[in-house]
């Protein structure tokens, strides 16, 4: 993982994006991740998932996978926790 580029950022807020080691049963290895909980997308993501479902914790926070040209996407992760569930929306 020392070839991820750590100075990108979230195009929604502007943080920093910080690597994530994926569940190794995805294959993923390691992505990037907001972890804003402040974030535009993740607060205007989880109205929508609490609007589908008001027992849902979930929300989405920007991510980008370095191993796929730091492809952006969707990554569905528990509000407030870093447990993040095993969901990956293309986006
Ligand atoms: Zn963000």
């Amino acid at each position: 993982m020392d070839d991820i580029d750590l100075t990108r950022t979230c195009p929604h807020c502007g943080q920093p994006l910080k690597p994530w080691l994926g569940p190794p049963e995805t294959m993923w290895g390691v992505l990037l991740v907001c972890y804003n909980n402040h974030c535009p997308l993740f607060q205007s993501s989880n109205d929508c998932v609490t609007d589908f479902n008001p027992e849902s914790k979930l929300g989405f926070r920007y991510a980008e996978d370095p191993a796929n040209g730091y492809k952006s996407f969707n990554l569905a992760a528990y509000c407030g926790e870093t447990f993040m569930e095993l969901t990956r929306a293309e986006g």
